[in-house]
């Protein structure tokens, strides 16, 4: 298994990321996204991605975070960086009411634009998508972007299957989080099971979201990542340990690593 989205800086792991990188490898998770969040924030995910061999990270900035210092200069270079394997996590949050949504529009056109100019440099990176409430006003975004769709992933789906036909139709990728195990969830539930097996991925988007049966369990760890996906595998009526394998090739070919 590989955790594709969590947040290994987040201060809920301070001075235990040894300690819980070592948990979820002893539960077979064999890598580690941890996404970004802040311009500054992707320097902390860098130094935990130099420092374990199994510790990819991102470079972007998270909608929720628009009003903090938008240093594109800084985020630019660490999207650069051999262990940085996507952009983001970027896109829009109608959920809270802050930041406002015309500076999360600002920042997300910036950043797309400044993802645009890099891949015209050469640099190709997927596209790690944070999308709360926002599906109509994020794909019309995309439509009109010059990006590949299928370099998308929408992260912690929580649409129901409409909203998943929409992003398949677009060519994106969708990664389920522990959500999807929620007794009231049944409508990303469902959606889990049409998503076509080579274009599925799961994650913990830890510290949050525990899945079920550990949903009280707060912080989230990467350790629990199996359980969604075997949630999920059970939905789609298909063997487990296969469905770990495709999930596991899945990431591997959508951000471009080698789990060993
Ligand atoms: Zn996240």
């Amino acid at each position: 298994m590989i955790d594709t989205h969590c947040h290994l800086t987040f201060s809920h792991y301070a001075d235990r990321v040894d300690e819980v990188l070592t948990a979820a490898r002893a539960a077979g998770v064999r890598g580690f996204i941890t996404v970004s969040v802040t311009a500054a924030n992707c320097l902390e995910s860098q130094r935990l991605a130099e420092q374990y061999d199994d510790v990819w990270c991102t470079a972007g900035m998270h909608p929720l975070y628009a009003a903090e210092p938008r240093d594109w200069t800084v985020v630019r270079e660490a999207a650069g960086h051999p262990k940085c394997v996507a952009w983001g996590e970027l896109g829009l949050d109608n959920h809270y009411d802050k930041p406002p949504r015309a500076l999360q529009d600002e920042v997300l056109a910036e950043q797309l634009a400044m993802i645009e100019t890099a891949r015209s440099e050469g640099l190709e990176r997927p596209v790690v998508v944070h999308c709360r409430d926002a599906f109509d006003d994020l794909l019309a975004v995309f439509r009109s972007s010059s990006l590949d769709p299928e370099r998308f992933v929408f992260h912690c789906f929580t649409g129901n299957p409409d909203d998943a036909r929409a992003v398949l139709d677009l060519g994106a990728w969708i990664s389920f989080t522990g959500i999807v195990t929620f007794r009231n969830a049944a409508a990303v539930a469902e959606a889990a099971t049409l998503v076509p097996a080579d274009r599925i991925m799961v994650e913990t988007d830890a510290p949050f979201l525990t899945p079920e049966p550990h949903r009280k369990v707060f912080p989230n760890e990467p350790k629990y990542v199996g359980h969604t996906a075997r949630f999920i595998a059970d939905r789609r009526g298909v063997d487990p340990n296969a469905f770990e394998r495709q999930l596991d090739a899945n990431a591997e070919r959508f951000f471009g690593i080698e789990l060993t």
